[in-house]
């Protein structure tokens, strides 16, 4: 029997790309969103793209009412959770709903994992929570730390991960700290729609590229890096999405070695517990080197002009994806190149996104 995955915000730009990933490699899929930041569009492209109709429920996972009638309708082998709200600038001018969704969401998400024995989950962590590394690359020891309520919203999630894996061992528990993601699916169906003037990099480029922007403003040219503006590790959607599967597989593994052995012996077998795992390329791609592939793979101009540095950007951050190969087999595979080549065939066909 296949294992089903309750995949919360499911219908989001990562969790669309996920749920197809999830479906070639085997998984059944019940996507729970509220729909704040997507729309049906998205589910019924991915629907169209894997040939057959999605379970769909339209929930807040602030409702435990209607996350346990979830857990009731569907034995769920796990969830992957990737619900949640995400706009730096709007956590500063909103702690509360920030806190309120992410937070408490996820509290009551997982009250109703534990009532239902529901013990492996997949959170979307950030690498915001290593704040300004003291170390390039970023390991998993690294130090965090958050300067903005979105930041801080992850970081406690990963704390309270980290105390209920401690309280109870029969918790299996992966924090996927994602570098920045980009890129869309190489169908050029589904990809990444902001609903408002994007805050991010790759988005604002494509959309000045299709010409719905006028130009990019470059956030610091005098940064300690290879041409003064920040450095980023940037990771292609679809090789996220397979470092989802790369950490399901490996739960599904820990979960059957723990029931083999606590069938063969009367000593239980360890629990994964609390585990955070980077996943980036290991690479960093300065602002103006994006800027510039993205100009030659398009063929369209990119108008730019330096602007004073963004409050809270740090110069450089980039992954040590170690843990990952090593833990999960799981590596990185497509370059600069296709992250922009994909970005630029979703935004060309959909210049409006999924309206
Ligand atoms: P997204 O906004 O496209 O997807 C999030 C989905 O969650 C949306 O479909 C939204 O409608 C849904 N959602 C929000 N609040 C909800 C709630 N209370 N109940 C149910 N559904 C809810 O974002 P994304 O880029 O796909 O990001 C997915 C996750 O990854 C988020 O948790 C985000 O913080 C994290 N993350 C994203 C990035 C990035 O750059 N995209 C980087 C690091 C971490
Ligand atoms: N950036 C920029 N102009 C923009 C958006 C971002 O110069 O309109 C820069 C930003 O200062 C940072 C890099 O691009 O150096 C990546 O920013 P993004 O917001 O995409 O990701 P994050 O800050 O989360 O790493």
């Amino acid at each position: 029997m296949k294992n089903k995955i309750l995949v919360t915000g499911g219908a989001g730009y990562i969790g669309t790309h996920t749920c197809i990933a999830l479906h070639e490699a085997g998984y059944d899929i019940v996507i729970y969103d509220n729909l704040s930041n997507s729309s049906c569009a998205a589910i019924k492209r991915v629907s169209t793209l894997i040939g057959q109709p999605l379970e769909f429920i339209e929930g807040d996972i602030r409702d435990a009412e209607t996350l346990r009638q979830a857990f009731v309708d569907h034995q769920f082998f796990g969830v992957i959770h990737f619900s949640g709200l995400k706009a730096v600038g709007e956590s500063v001018t909103k702690p509360l709903l920030y806190y309120n969704n992410n937070v408490s969401g996820t509290i009551t998400l997982l009250e109703v994992m534990r009532q239902y024995n529901v013990k492996n989950l997949i959170f979307s962590s950030s690498a915001t929570v290593y704040g300004d590394p003291k170390f390039l690359p970023i390991d998993e020891s690294s130090s965090r730390s958050c300067t903005n309520p979105y930041g801080q919203s992850k970081l406690i999630v990963e704390y309270i991960l980290e105390d209920l894996a401690l309280s109870d061992d029969s918790w299996n528990l992966i924090a996927l700290r994602y570098f920045n993601p980009v890129g869309a699916h190489p169908s050029g169906q589904i990809g990444e729609d902001p609903n408002d003037i994007p805050n991010n990099l790759m988005p604002y480029i494509s959309q000045v590229a299709v010409g719905k922007l006028e130009k990019l403003s470059i956030f610091g040219n005098d940064y300690p890096t290879v041409d003064g503006t920040g450095v980023r590790d940037f990771i292609h959607v679809t090789d996220l999405a397979q470092g989802h599967v790369a950490a399901l597989n490996y739960l599904q593994q820990q979960v059957d070695l723990q029931r083999s052995n606590s069938k063969r012996s009367s000593s239980k077998s360890s629990s994964v517990g609390f585990l955070p795992i980077n996943l980036g390329t290991g690479k960093g791609t300065s602002v103006l080197e994006l800027v510039s592939a993205f100009s030659s793979i398009s063929g369209q101009a990119i108008p730019y002009q330096f602007t004073s540095r963004r409050v809270g950007d740090i110069a450089s951050c980039y992954a040590s994806s170690d843990k990952a190969k090593n833990v999960l087999g799981w590596e990185a595979k497509l370059s600069i190149t296709e992250m922009c080549q994909d970005t630029w065939r979703w935004q060309s066909i959909n210049p409006t996104g999924y309206d």
